[in-house]
């Protein structure tokens, strides 16, 4: 090892030990170096899932038996091939609901928007949140690494001709770091991952089964570094949905997260599902809940979680998927 290459390995360990982001000195260490590393990550974003009491009729949980889904505050797990659980705090510290531009900002950031702003904020981001994705987001920063990223989710042909005023924060994370939007021809998914929706619109598209399209998430996962697919129907469902719809979408939803279990090598690629604010675990309202969310983790990045394992704050997580690429780099 010459003396420059020396320098470089106790800064890199100073670094990772500290958990500072130091994003342009790493990207000139690493570009061209690193494209696809021996572990990959998928990330399920699922919008308004919280960890609620498991109360007969208001608690869609308590719905049914789901093999994955068992997120009820009194019988969190066990799930299926050593999946671990952390209940995530997701009140960013403020009185109120959380919300989605908020709340998303600092899942993807690890930035407390709502801190920023002095308030939640419904919806998608404003420009001074789209500013804090640009500079912050995990996108950013594992793209800078050197890493291969994309956005799993499918756009219709609508979006890209009449492109809308307001875009989700994932949309701005995508578009900021430079990684192209997915169309429908692409291998992708549309957040109704069966179809439906766009069938019901006209699209020639095929129906897909919860595994057919789980296998269609993994294959495009096998392509990545880190792949992230968002699933918001639950977010749409606590909102207007009854008790009995929010179980029939849960059942499909869990049925689907299992097949993507199942068919991962977790030992190659590890799987983190969480949330930006509770919602569908509480059905007696159509409201957001205070409660924890989860952040359900398999595969290698547990080690870097398992610190964590009694309690998060929604702003810790971007930055431990952040290290985990740094120190997976370090040993590749
Ligand atoms: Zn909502």
């Amino acid at each position: 090892m010459n003396q420059e290459s020396r320098v470089f390995s106790i800064i890199l360990l100073l670094q990772v030990a500290s958990r500072r982001w130091q994003g342009p000195f790493l990207e000139t260490r690493t570009k061209g170096f690193v494209s696809l590393s021996d572990h990959s990550v998928l990330f399920v974003f699922i919008d308004g899932l919280g960890i609620g009491p498991g109360t007969k009729g208001v608690n869609p949980f308590a719905g049914f038996n789901p093999r994955v889904l068992r997120l009820r505050a009194d019988a969190l797990g066990p799930f299926p091939r050593g999946g671990i659980c952390i209940p995530t705090e997701a009140t960013l510290g403020l009185k109120g609901l959380p919300q989605s531009a908020t709340g998303q900002t600092t899942l993807f950031t690890g930035v407390n928007a709502a801190r920023k702003l002095g308030h939640h904020l419904q919806g998608f981001p404003s420009p001074s949140l789209k500013e804090v994705i640009a500079q912050e987001s995990l996108f950013r920063k594992i793209t800078e690494l050197g890493y291969k990223v994309t956005f799993a989710n499918a756009f219709t042909p609508r979006f890209f001709k009449h492109r809308p005023r307001w875009v989700s924060t994932t949309t701005v994370m995508t578009e900021t770091a430079g990684i192209q939007l997915r169309d429908l021809n692409h291998r992708s998914l549309f957040m109704d991952f069966t179809n439906r929706f766009l069938r019901d619109r006209g699209f020639e598209v095929p129906i897909r089964s919860p595994k057919t399209a789980a296998d269609v998430l993994v294959e495009l996962t096998a392509t990545q570094s880190l792949c992230l697919y968002e699933y918001f129907l639950t977010d749409l469902e606590g909102h207007r949905g009854s008790f009995d719809s929010a179980v029939e979408l849960l059942r499909q939803l869990d049925q689907f997260l299992d097949s993507i279990i199942e068919s991962l090598d977790l030992g190659r690629t590890s799987l983190v599902i969480s949330s930006d604010h509770g919602n569908i675990e509480d059905m007696s309202h159509g409201q957001h809940t205070r409660n924890p969310v989860p952040t359900m983790i398999w595969g290698n990045i547990q080690q870097i979680f398992h610190p964590f394992s009694a309690g998060l704050r929604l702003e810790e997580i971007t930055p431990l998927i952040v290290e985990f690429f740094e120190t997976s780099h370090d040993t590749t």
